[in-house]
């Protein structure tokens, strides 16, 4: 009786513990009632806000994200935001927009009058999506303030992120929302202040966990969905419905409706004892080093809301949800909510809203014919659930480190699409030729018909990585020095190195980083995950993580990578063949002795002491411990090993066989080296040309293909 007492209580307190935080941050009440015709939305809103810091504060700081389309010389449209999104801003008439608040009060006290814009990142004084208003009363350190706003917003034509398509409406950054306070110490940071920058063209967001209590009033005629779970929904008589929304834990909230003629809405469960075997929970407890418990997985309500057209198309979309919540879950830790859903954007117009995350909530995008094998719309879908973990669980500052989320989650994604869809595939054959199929989140990547030299595949010789890291692989090559991953991301010299920095690179680092780790990988990254889940991490947290669960310092690692701009390139060659003969006078018992070579056979070369030279070069400027495989014709191999500090380093050997092979890294680690044709060196000259027009054509389509290709 006692026992099962005792156990009783255990189970209370672990329930409650799994239990979301009880004191948020900041806690939401908004009503909002959308007007389809007129493209606005007038919205209320009630924000219980709490100062979660030591400091006393001043001011209240609010983002006002869609005033970035309020008109052309905002920071978003100065910093080339006329398209984004494989999207062209029309700069019609109804396609500006604005968030407009009409009153704010806070405890109470009407304080409309001193709302006033501020431009911390650039002072662009046009710019309009940062608002402050200074208090009467500051906020004492751990005091709290109820704010109420009452507001009205104008969406733009769909485009960045948001917007409508005729009775379509992807609304998002659509009401005002409270920067971040951050504290002394928070995110490593000196002295405490907001953190809430204006809205650029290449970063994202950033905000407090809390909770969402949303009601939205749509026609009644309207198929609605939304970030969390709706509790309620009522008929208000005049044709409209309102639905109440609700979510704990989330730092952020979207929805989207459309008349129900359009879209479909299908609900499916994601039941983890069907999608997860005991042997699989077995091996990643293992690998893992957590309790199997730990590892199993919940039940989750999966929303799919999807255009009619793309009915087609449903199994798809639910098997790339089902893949990514299995996977994401197994290898950082179960997806801690009741309800996911997910979007799917008329196409083509409507795809300035896909591709893109809110927490409980993202866009997906498809087009009318994917090929079977394309994994388009499946690559969309698993990244944008992956940021439900990498941004949206763990939840980093986007804007000023884009490589936190944008980089683990690209790397997750490429490792999910492995797991689920096996090695890729896709390419189409044009007259008779293989080319690959680009989908327009640049994945997949094409699998090379030919064998390869050696038993390597090309992919491997040329620049390197065969399967899903090739592209970033090949995009990072052309931006490798431009920009540091370890940067505030708007101020990257253009959108393509910040593609770079916060997807490409970060992903290749990770992969590298993955390879020298080795079996404690598992253990880092699940560890970093489980451990700022809810949290604001940096790169500090990261790297000190890393350190902590391996018990090893990785310092020369991350300075290079995080903070260098340097390349990681060695290359090998070799000389192998007979030593010399002696020709010449030599001392032999104090008497100078003419010696003569033996006159043979030229190709006598086979007999005799060989001699021979591996020479490994660093041609860039990140500097790694190398490792050479060097392989003798009689089958032998050796392996080499050097600090690669200088920039050459010489191997010889005498009492050996002939060379026929030499590569630096045998076992790949490297991913973020480019090129890698220069990492082997063979004796045969193998006969590369037609590989050579191959990869040449190759490159050429990637990159027309890659213009329109756009980042989410
Ligand atoms: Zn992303």
């Amino acid at each position: 009786m006692r026992r099962s007492l005792i156990l009783a209580l255990v189970m209370v307190a672990i329930g409650a513990q799994a239990k979301f935080i009880p004191d948020p941050i900041v806690q939401y009440k908004v009503d909002a009632r959308l007007d389809p015709q007129a493209k606005t939305l007038k919205g209320h809103e009630v924000i219980r806000w709490r100062n979660h810091t030591s400091d006393t504060i001043p001011d209240l700081q609010f983002h006002l994200y869609l005033n970035a389309f309020k008109n052309n010389l905002s920071t978003f449209f100065r910093e080339g935001g006329a398209s984004s999104r494989r999207v062209r801003f029309r700069d019609e008439a109804d396609s500006w927009a604005y968030v407009a608040v009409q009153s704010i009060k806070v405890d109470g006290e009407d304080l409309t009058a001193r709302m006033q814009y501020i431009q911390p990142d650039d002072g662009n004084p046009y710019d309009q999506t940062v608002m402050r208003v200074p208090l009467s009363r500051p906020i004492a350190a751990n005091g709290r303030v109820t704010i109420e706003i009452e507001w009205t917003s104008k969406l733009p034509r769909v485009f960045a992120r948001t917007g409508f398509l005729d009775n379509f409406f992807l609304v998002a950054q659509w009401f005002p929302k409270p920067g971040v306070y951050e504290g002394p110490g928070d995110r490593h940071r000196e002295q405490g202040g907001w953190n809430c920058h204006q809205f650029h063209v290449s970063t994202e967001f950033y905000a407090d966990y809390g909770t969402f209590d949303v009601s939205l009033t749509v026609p009644s005629d309207y198929e609605i969905a939304a970030s969390g779970d709706e509790r309620s929904s009522k008929q208000n008589g005049d044709g409209t419905t309102t639905h109440e929304f609700y979510q704990e834990e989330i730092h952020d909230f979207a929805w989207t409706t459309q008349p129900q003629s359009q879209v479909q809405k299908i609900v499916r469960t994601f039941r983890a004892d069907e999608q997860v075997t005991p042997s699989e929970i077995a091996e990643w407890s293992r690998k893992e080093g957590v309790p199997p418990e730990e590892v199993r997985l919940k039940d989750v309500k999966v929303t799919l809301f999807i255009q009619r057209e793309h009915a087609s198309q449903i199994e798809r979309h639910f098997r790339a949800v089902f893949a990514a919540l299995k996977w994401y879950g197994i290898w950082y830790g179960k997806y801690p909510y009741d309800v996911v859903t997910f979007v799917d954007p008329p196409s083509p117009f409507g795809l300035g809203a896909g591709g893109m995350e809110y927490p409980t909530f993202f866009t997906a995008g498809t087009s009318y014919w994917p090929a079977a094998r394309q994994l388009s719309p499946e690559g969309v879908i698993v990244h944008e659930f992956g940021h439900q973990f990498w941004y949206g669980l763990v939840g980093n500052n986007e804007f000023e480190e884009a490589w936190l989320d944008e980089g683990f989650n690209s790397y997750s994604t490429g490792k999910v699409l492995e797991k689920a869809y096996g090695p890729n595939y896709a390419y189409q054959r044009v007259f008779g030729v293989p080319i690959p199929v680009q989908s327009w989140l640049n994945l997949p990547v094409p699998r090379y018909p030919w064998k390869g030299v050696d038993g390597v595949p090309i992919g491997q010789y040329w620049e390197w990585v065969p399967e899903y890291h090739w592209q970033p692989s090949r995009r990072y090559w052309q931006e490798a020095e431009t920009d540091a991953m370890e940067r505030f991301a708007w101020l990257d010299l253009n959108r393509s190195s910040y593609g770079v920095q916060a997807y490409d690179k970060p992903e290749l680092t990770l992969r590298t980083l993955e390879g020298l780790l080795g079996e404690a990988w598992p253990k880092v990254i699940r560890t970093y995950h489980m451990r700022y889940r809810f949290k604001h991490p940096d790169a500090i947290d990261f790297m000190n993580t890393v350190t902590e669960v391996s018990g090893r310092d990785f310092k020369w690692f991350f300075d290079q990578t995080l903070y260098g701009t340097g390349r990681l390139d060695y290359s090998v060659s070799f000389t192998t063949g007979a030593a010399p003969e002696k020709d010449g006078f030599f001392d032999e018992n104090g008497k100078q002795v003419l010696v003569r070579p033996e006159k043979g056979d030229e190709d006598d070369d086979d007999k005799g002491p060989v001699e021979s030279e591996v020479l490994v070069r660093r041609l860039g400027e990140m500097v790694f411990p190398v490792t050479v495989r060097v392989k003798f014709d009689d089958g032998s191999e050796v392996f080499e090993h050097w600090d690669g500090q200088y920039r050459w380093q010489k191997f010889k050997y005498t009492n050996k066989p002939k060379i026929v092979m030499a590569e630096v890294d045998p076992d790949r680690q490297w991913k973020l080296e480019v090129p890698r044709t220069d990492n082997s060196a063979l004796k045969e000259p193998v006969k590369l040309a037609p590989e050579k027009w191959y990869l040449r054509w190759v490159v050429w389509i990637q990159n027309v293909l890659m213009a329109f290709s756009f980042f989410s």
